[in-house]
């Protein structure tokens, strides 16, 4: 099944498959090429600045940025310190044309995730709730909706598209483990870090976890 629920599973299961994956510095999936190897120039020149802005804003480096041919989703490989976007998905995400902030909403998203693992977030918002993903997913929307509020003092950023996205890729298991959170609350906590207005990411950061909790994450 393509579509949302399967970028959310993907997602869900980024940290999963850490335990199992091998450390790799580089793009070593079977599947998988650097973001510099595209061939669509466009594409690529989008890719590869939209990199290196958020590495500023998030201040880490990636060791890598893949693209991957079998992988319908996105998600940050903890071991090898990668970020991994599926061609079709991207493509799927980023049609029709305007919607290229669409992927780089979701691609912030998967980069918050690398920022939660650098500063030791992980634990600490799962210790608010011990049995679901979903303070750390709401915490990650809401680092990719201050990043996207960043990015939208310097590009045409449609705000209303993009909480569009969020709200869909909420979704309604609540007893489940791997629970993102409702399609409102995601909405809700992208937009508040969208409309968080500060370059300083720790700040952004620390917002955001008191947002998160007074969401209480159940
Ligand atoms: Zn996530």
């Amino acid at each position: 099944m393509r579509g949302p629920r399967t970028y959310l599973r993907a997602c869900a299961m980024a940290a999963a498959a850490l335990a199992a994956a091998p450390a790799a510095a580089s793009c070593a999936g079977p599947f998988q090429f650097p973001v510099e190897d595209l061939e669509a120039s466009v594409v690529r020149q989008i890719l590869v600045t939209t990199r290196d802005e958020i590495e500023r804003f998030f201040d880490f480096r990636f060791d890598a940025f893949c693209m991957d041919e079998e992988e319908y989703g996105a998600y940050y490989d903890i071991r090898g310190n990668t970020l991994v976007v599926g061609v079709q998905f991207f493509l799927d995400v980023a049609n029709p044309p305007g919607n290229i902030n669409r992927a780089i909403g979701v691609i912030a998203h998967e980069a918050a995730h690398a920022f939660q693992t650098k500063h030791g977030l992980l634990d600490m918002l799962v210790e608010t709730n011990p049995h679901r993903v979903k303070c750390i997913e709401l915490h990650a929307d809401f680092l990719a909706g201050g990043y996207m509020g960043w990015r939208a003092r310097l590009y045409d950023v449609d705000v209303t598209n993009l909480t569009e996205m969020f709200y869909d890729l909420g979704d309604q298991q609540m007893q489940a483990d791997g629970h993102h959170g409702l399609g409102a609350e995601r909405f809700l906590s992208f937009r508040q870090g969208f409309q968080t207005v500060t370059d300083n990411e720790i700040t952004l950061s620390s917002m955001g976890i008191a947002y998160v909790s007074q969401a209480k994450c159940d």
